[in-house]
């Protein structure tokens, strides 16, 4: 039987080879998607991580939920961070799909002039993954402009359900799985929590 030493030792071993093996140095993309609550969250919070270093940002929210969110009246003025909302309300309590469309190619248009910007070393572009739902944006060149990106850009793309070709090209994708959630034991949507 190995000792508890021992078999530290075997796993800082393989630790040590894996971290020697990594020695690319570029941004990547990260997918944050499922049903449950830490997606655009989990964004803001490696943003926040990112302007901490001393790095340029820009957040795009393809969907407006709520204006005046936390992490929205924090951010706004921080001179490393522009933030762009777009959209019109939750998609279930929208009623014109032209304006909608029209809000979406807008956003798009924001996203992929950041996507040439060597400057911004993080893009969130929250919820952005409805806009392949609902067709309101074609993901070919979706695709191409990330393919295309400038090396060191990092981007977070949130929403639920991811379509197949972003998958294909992200480099980390982490599933929020809903285990449970407050709401359904008829907790109120709080401020500092939900929004
Ligand atoms: P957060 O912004 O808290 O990280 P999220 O980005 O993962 O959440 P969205 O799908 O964007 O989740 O939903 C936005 C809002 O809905 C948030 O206020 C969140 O707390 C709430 N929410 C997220 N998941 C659930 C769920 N499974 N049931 C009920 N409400 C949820
Ligand atoms: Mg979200």
């Amino acid at each position: 039987m190995k000792t508890h030493q021992e078999r530290m030792a075997k796993k800082k071993e393989v630790i040590d080879k894996r971290i020697a093996s990594a020695t690319e140095e570029r941004g990547v993309l990260i997918l944050l998607k499922g049903n449950g609550k830490g997606k655009s969250s989990s964004a803001f919070g490696t943003m926040a991580r990112c302007v901490g270093h001393g790095k340029k940002a820009a957040v795009i929210q393809f969907v407006k939920g709520r204006t005046e969110t936390g992490e929205y009246k924090l951010f706004r003025d921080h001179a490393l961070i522009d933030w762009h909302v777009m959209g019109h309300g939750f998609t279930w309590e929208t009623q014109d799909k032209e304006q909608d469309i029209a809000a979406a190619k807008k956003a798009w248009q924001i996203a992929e002039a950041l996507l040439q910007d060597d400057r911004y070393e993080m893009l969130v572009f929250d919820e952005m993954s409805y806009m392949f739902k609902y067709k309101y944006l074609e993901l070919a060149p979706v695709l191409e402009a990330l393919k295309n990106r400038p090396k060191n850009q990092n981007v977070m793309i949130t929403g639920r359900v991811m379509p197949e070709g972003l998958e294909e090209i992200a480099d980390t994708i982490s599933s929020i799985r809903d285990e449970r959630h407050a709401f359904r034991l008829g907790v109120k949507a709080q401020a500092g929590i939900e929004y």
